[in-house]
Parts: C-alpha cells; sequence; structure tokens
C-alpha cells in the first residue's frame, strides 16, 4: 500500500489497513518520514494542521514505529544473552537457567514506577481518550506494546495500575504531574514527547506545566507540536522546547 512506502512496521501497516486507510493524509505523507529517525537521528518538528487532517496516525504512527523497532532490539539483546548463559552453564555441564519469572503487577511488593518511553500531551481530557484510543488500534498487531490513558477524573489506582509496563502515555499535563510528583511516574526514559494542540494547551494555561514537564524530559530524543496555527507564542513555547524544528505546513 502506500503506508508501506512510508517505511512502517509491518503490524502498523496492517492495523492502517483494517481501518480502512487506503492513502495517507497530506500531514501524515510529510510528517511521518521526517519524524522516522535516520542514521544521523530524530528531527524535532513543527506541524500546523487542523483536526480532521489525519494529524493523530502523523505522530502516532512514527512513534510506534521506533518503540517497536527499540522493542525487537531489546527482544533480541535478550535472546542472545540467554542464548550465552544457556551455553556457558552447558560448558560446565549444569543445566540451562531458566527464564526469569514475569513479575506481577498487581502485587505491592513489586511495584514500581512506570517508565513510558514516549509520551503524548492532550489539552483535555476527551482530546487524550480519544488519542488513546487510536494508539490502541494502531497497536493492535504488536505483541506486548502498552498504552496507557492519564486524565483527570478516572480513579487513580485503575490509572496506576494500567500504567505499569506502559511504553506510551497519553496524558493530560496536571495529572500526569500528580503522579509523576506522587512517584507512581517516572518520566526520565521518555525519549518522544508530542505536544498536540499545543495553541489550546496555551489557551487552557497549561505552560507551566508543559516547561515543568520539558524539564523532566531532558533525555528526550525528538519533540514534536502540533498546532492549528504557528501564532507567536506557538513560535516561542516551539523554540523553547525543540531543538532546530522542522517545519510542515498543511
Ligand atoms: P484526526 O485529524 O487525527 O482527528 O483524524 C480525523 C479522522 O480521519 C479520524 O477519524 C481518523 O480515523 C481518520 N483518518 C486518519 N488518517 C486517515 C487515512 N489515511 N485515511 C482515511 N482516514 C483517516
Amino acid at each position: 500500500s502506500a503506508f508501506a512506502a512510508l517505511g512502517l512496521a509491518e503490524p502498523l501497516l496492517r492495523a492502517v489497513a483494517d481501518l480502512g486507510f487506503t492513502q495517507p493524509t497530506a500531514v501524515q505523507q510529510q510528517a511521518v518520514p521526517m519524524a522516522m529517525g535516520d542514521t544521523t537521528g530524530f528531527n524535532d518538528l513543527m506541524v500546523s494542521s487542523q483536526t480532521g487532517s489525519g494529524k493523530t496516525a502523523a505522530f502516532l504512527l512514527p512513534v510506534l514505529h521506533t518503540l517497536i523497532r527499540q522493542q525487537e532490539a531489546n527482544e533480541a539483546a535478550e535472546r542472545a544473552e540467554r542464548e550465552r548463559l544457556a551455553a556457558e552453564a552447558e560448558a560446565r555441564g549444569e543445566p540451562a537457567p531458566k527464564k526469569p519469572r514475569r513479575k506481577d503487577p498487581t502485587n505491592p511488593r513489586h511495584f514500581k514506577p512506570a517508565e513510558p518511553g514516549a509520551l503524548v500531551l492532550c489539552p483535555t481530557r476527551e482530546l487524550a481518550q480519544q488519542v488513546a484510543h487510536d494508539a490502541i488500534e494502531l497497536v493492535k498487531h504488536c505483541r506486548g506494546l502498552r498504552i496507557a490513558n492519564v486524565v483527570g477524573g478516572m480513579p487513580y489506582a485503575l490509572q496506576i495500575a494500567k500504567l505499569q509496563n506502559a511504553n506510551l502515555v497519553v496524558a493530560t499535563p496536571g495529572r500526569l504531574l500528580d503522579l509523576q510528583r506522587s512517584m507512581q511516574l517516572k518520566l526520565d526514559k521518555v525519549r518522544f514527547l508530542v505536544v498536540d494542540e499545543a495553541d489550546r494547551m496555551l489557551d487552557l494555561g497549561f505552560a507551566d506545566d508543559l516547561a515543568e514537564i520539558h524539564d523532566l524530559t531532558a533525555q528526550r530524543q525528538q519533540t514534536m507540536m502540533f498546532s492549528a496555527t504557528f501564532a507567536p507564542r506557538i513560535q516561542q513555547l516551539a523554540l523553547r522546547v525543540m531543538r532546530e524544528p522542522k517545519r510542515i505546513q498543511i
């Protein structure tokens, strides 16, 4: 399909086909290849596009693609390590070591804060829920890639349970920072940050929260900002949170 030409991982191509998408939209055609990393690293992106343009998949597809590739690389490294240990044990005439058992996330003794690799920030709970829903559709053929939704008004216990092992978190800024401050969630491992509807984010007074999240995710490799407009205050925000962003105007 035309999506295959974008170089996306096979489970994503299957999900896109299931959704009935045949052609990438204009914003997807431009943003997806630019957002996918190459040997020189990842580009920061500043994209102006409206709701209805297909912007959600334009940022979810490249982020999920990279998470899939990283997971494949981690699994290959773990497999190689297990094989090495098994070969060593065999040389000593011992049985191969067992595969470590998975920790039980419902056991409080096994609790550790969630450490997602990717974060999508949305200005409202409704938008965050829609984006998380789209992400879940896109990962339905991916084994072991987990999406969590973090928004105000949902019971904490449920949200925390779902956060465990999440690879991608879709959140509103206030609730995300609540969970970070109560040490349920660490942001140190976030490599990919997306700010969706940046103009509404500023309208709703999230500038300070964004600045704090920016500092807490200082290790990130890529930032993408989507906004309906490039008004001067959005450009200022872009300058603060991104490095030489590439611009896409639809
Ligand atoms: P968005 O702009 O992200 O809110 O997307 C608007 C709508 O377009 C959503 O219902 C998507 O499911 C749909 N959509 C996104 N990309 C495509 C595509 N390539 N082909 C057809 N529909 C799409």
